[in-house]
């Protein structure tokens, strides 16, 4: 089961556009952890707009999005890959009590202190190569004003972006004025600002409706006038690439007497991903091998630069 991206562009008028609608994905990533309402809804339009800016970048890696909170949600991750497969989840403090009409001040931004973290991770690094960060205050009342605030001011690309979730689904409209070629911008035979138009056009989307019709018929309610040239649907996808070598990785950035103090109390330890929810087991004789096996590797690396 897979979601789906649709990309189109309003014919001659520099103005491009994308639908997403994620259901099975979503679903899929709620099955395994529950959250606050207000924090779902919050995670559900991240996660959409997460596959829509991804789906517009020519990058070979992962988008990361991250929200630092300094209230009840300490972490919010979305991570979109290349190919749309996405992955999320949230991390709230010990004692969040969170009700459901919370907003997104209240629930990340409650000091001033909450920050918005864009990472492009790319596949193929080189040595020393590191992945782009840009940082942001969390300058907006919702996550669809957030993104626009951020597109403005670190990539000077006009950004509008609609976005609701629920339980069901989680549905994004993405408007993006295309860069002006040769300084001026590219309007209609009326003379009219296309992208002034589009965006009125957008502003007419109730949330309601948004949340209960499928993006084909979005389009042509929306958009009916216009005319847009509409691209091959792109398939969207739920998947996580955690693995027990990573979990071990992690074990090891804990450190030996961490691990061994957990060891001692249960005899075992079980992790679970944060974002898939599968359960990777440690006995006492992994853990001694976790920690056995780099300084073994080490030595025959060594051993075999040795020149003769
Ligand atoms: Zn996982």
């Amino acid at each position: 089961m897979t979601d789906t991206l649709q990309k189109f562009m309003f014919e001659n008028a520099g103005v491009r556009g994308e639908l997403v609608e994620l259901e099975s994905s979503w679903q899929h990533m709620l099955s395994h952890k529950t959250y606050p309402k207000a924090v779902q809804t919050m995670l559900g339009e991240l996660m959409a707009a997460s596959a829509l800016l991804s789906a517009n970048l020519k990058f070979n890696g992962t988008m990361i999005m991250q929200i630092h909170g300094d209230g009840p949600v300490k972490l919010m991750v979305v991570e979109c890959d290349a190919n749309l497969r996405l992955r999320a989840t949230a991390k709230l403090a010990d004692d969040a009590v969170i009700e459901d009409h919370e907003t997104l001040k209240e629930l990340v931004h409650a000091h001033g202190q909450g920050r918005f973290v864009i990472t492009l991770d790319p596949n193929d690094k080189v040595p020393g190569q590191q992945a782009y960060q840009g940082i942001v205050p969390l300058d907006g009342d919702s996550v669809a004003t957030v993104i626009e605030n951020y597109m403005l001011r670190s990539e000077q690309l006009d950004t509008k972006l609609w976005l609701a979730a629920d339980d069901k689904v989680t549905r994004g409209l993405l408007l993006q004025k295309l860069p002006e070629i040769g300084g001026s911008g590219v309007q209609a035979e009326d003379g009219e600002d296309m992208w002034a138009h589009a965006v009125m056009l957008g502003d007419t989307l109730k949330h309601e409706e948004l949340l209960s019709t499928n993006i084909e018929t979005l389009m042509r309610r929306l958009f009916w006038e216009q005319t847009l040239r509409v691209f091959d649907p792109l398939s969207v996808q739920f998947h996580c690439n955690c693995s027990r070598e990573k979990v071990g990785d992690m074990l090891k950035m804990l450190g030996t007497e961490e691990v061994a103090s957990a060891l001692t109390e249960v005899g075992h330890l079980d992790i679970n991903c944060d974002f898939c929810g599968k359960q990777y087991s440690f006995d006492q004789v992994d853990c001694a091998q976790l920690f056995l096996a780099p300084t073994l590797s080490e030595g025959i690396q060594a051993a075999s630069g040795t020149p003769h």
